[in-house]
């Protein structure tokens, strides 16, 4: 395939990626937007395959590493594996498993820059080798941190370690000195003669393995609570990761592909900060989570009340306005189809409807509005924390349910909580609240919730799913 139609390729491929991004920012548009992303990575593949099994070109475009046939059966069986892999996990996987296999995706685009950097690094015909040393460098450091700390992230969000954050002593000034040791090792790795093969190769061992414990370090002293920043960072530092790889391959549009990664998962990560009310630099930094305090203080709240099904019918048949806080837990107990019914019965009788959805809420930025759509929850009702939050005092019913960390008000009441600071929906502010969930257990960042033991709060204990069907029967 000639160089400028591979070009061509790229350049759709890079727009049709844009759409895609600007798609999936809003609900309405989010279905094109996914569209636009498979159209631009069909192209995108198709391009890269052909132009691998075209072979090399003389002018190190697109091809130029190519190596005919030879190519074509090397990426041909890789990709009907990786097909296999990614068709498998991705049928299997259960709306409350995306979160891990994401962070599980994250590892691979890192481990594949790792992979990449250290393959360039044997190369030895290159133009300008202080440039591709810094390249190579840059590449590894990036990738081993965002190979670590998404498996880090994988292993905290499916519960198979402890969410609570591992402080080390000088946690932070221990990060500083890594990063900074980085620079140090790149300025000698391109000082250093490319005739003393091993001990260039021993400085990159040593720095990929620096790299691969900061990663590890960066996301172990994140608490739980804050987790959801480091999703969307790690994303950030994948798309990253991907770009340097494409300046290794000398491939445009993985450049550019990872820059538009890079920059939305920063931008998200923004966006999370500022709605959780946390520094962006100290997310970067990994001491994050223990800002606030890290301490969880098991308190006395008193007494809870419970409610039944049929009283919670009632309740909400003498209602005008109610407000709906769903979190994790309805996502475990999928209620999200029984919550819409439920939502229509109630809209049907005239008593007003609306949804508060904390930017937190569930394992996933988006988490909820997601479920909601699928249970064709009408948008307008779909309200986010800021534009609802003044709103509970002049409610009858919320019911929240299965959140916990999102509507806990240690998060305001106490300084040393480890979600201290972090905005949450004041739902306790309604005339009436009806928590959902199976127990007083506490939510993701392991902080008891006082919402339960307040005067205007009654627990419906059970599986969500089953106890908003069994109101339903009753209304
Ligand atoms: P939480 O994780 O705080 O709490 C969920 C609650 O749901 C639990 O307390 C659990 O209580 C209950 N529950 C679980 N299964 C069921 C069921 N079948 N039926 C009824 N209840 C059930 O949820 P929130 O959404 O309020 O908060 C999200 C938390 O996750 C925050 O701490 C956030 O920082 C973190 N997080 C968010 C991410 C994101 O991007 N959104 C990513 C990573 C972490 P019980 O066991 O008693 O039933």
């Amino acid at each position: 395939m000639n160089h400028t139609l591979v070009q061509g390729a790229y350049i759709v491929a890079g727009l049709l990626f844009i759409l895609a991004l600007n798609g999936l920012s809003k609900h309405e548009s989010a279905r094109m937007g996914n569209r636009y992303g498979i159209a631009g990575m069909a192209i995108a593949l198709t391009a890269t395959v052909v132009a691998a099994v075209a072979g090399p070109t003389t002018d190190g475009g697109p091809g130029s590493q190519g190596s005919g046939l030879t190519g074509l059966a090397l990426i041909v069986p890789a990709m009907a594996v990786a097909a296999v892999i990614g068709i498998t996990l991705a049928r299997r996987v259960e709306m409350t498993g995306m979160p891990e296999l994401i962070a599980m995706l994250h590892s691979f685009v890192g481990l594949a820059a790792v992979l990449v950097g250290w393959n360039s690094s044997f190369e030895k015909n290159v133009v300008y080798p202080t440039v591709h040393d810094v390249e190579v460098f840059i590449g590894i450091f990036i990738g081993a941190v965002t190979l670590t700390g998404s498996v880090v992230a994988y292993l905290k969000l499916s519960a198979k370690i402890r969410s609570a954050p591992l402080v080390l002593p000088a946690h932070n000034a221990l990060n500083l000195a890594l990063v900074a040791a980085m620079f140090v090792m790149t300025a000698v790795y391109c000082l250093t003669s490319r005739d003393a093969e091993f001990t260039r190769q021993l400085l990159l061992a040593g720095m990929t393995l620096m790299a691969l414990f900061l990663g590890w370090h960066l996301v172990t002293s994140i608490g739980g609570g804050d987790m959801p920043v480091v999703v969307s960072m790690l994303n950030s530092y994948s798309g990253w990761a991907a770009a340097a790889a494409g300046f290794l391959l000398g491939n445009d549009l993985l450049i550019i592909t990872g820059a538009l990664v890079g920059s939305s998962g920063a931008y998200l990560s923004y966006i999370m900060c500022t709605a959780m009310n946390r520094s962006f630099l100290s997310v970067i930094a990994g001491g994050f989570g223990v800002e606030a305090g890290s301490a969880a203080v098991e308190s006395d709240y008193g007494e809870h009340r419970e409610i039944t099904a049929d009283d919670a019918a009632e309740l909400l048949a003498e209602a005008a306005s109610v407000i709906i806080t769903p979190g994790y837990g309805m996502a475990t107990a999928q209620a999200q189809h029984a919550v819409a019914d439920l939502t229509k019965t109630l809209r049907a009788r005239g008593v007003d409807v609306r949804f508060g959805i904390h930017p937190v809420a569930g394992r996933l930025p988006g988490h909820m509005n997601v479920l909601l759509a699928e249970a064709k929850v009408p948008y307008d009702i779909v309200q986010e924390m800021d534009e609802i939050n003044d709103d509970f005092s002049v409610t009858d019913v919320v019911l929240v349910i299965g959140a916990n960390d999102t509507v806990n008000p240690a998060a305001i009441d106490q300084p040393g909580s480890p979600i201290a600071g972090m905005p949450v929906l004041q739902v306790w502010e309604a005339k009436e609240v009806i928590a959902f969930k199976r127990s007083l257990a506490t939510g993701y960042a392991g902080v008891q919730n006082p919402l339960f033991f307040k005067d205007n709060t009654q627990m419906l204990f059970g599986d969500a799913k089953h106890r908003v069907e069994d109101i339903l029967r009753a209304l």
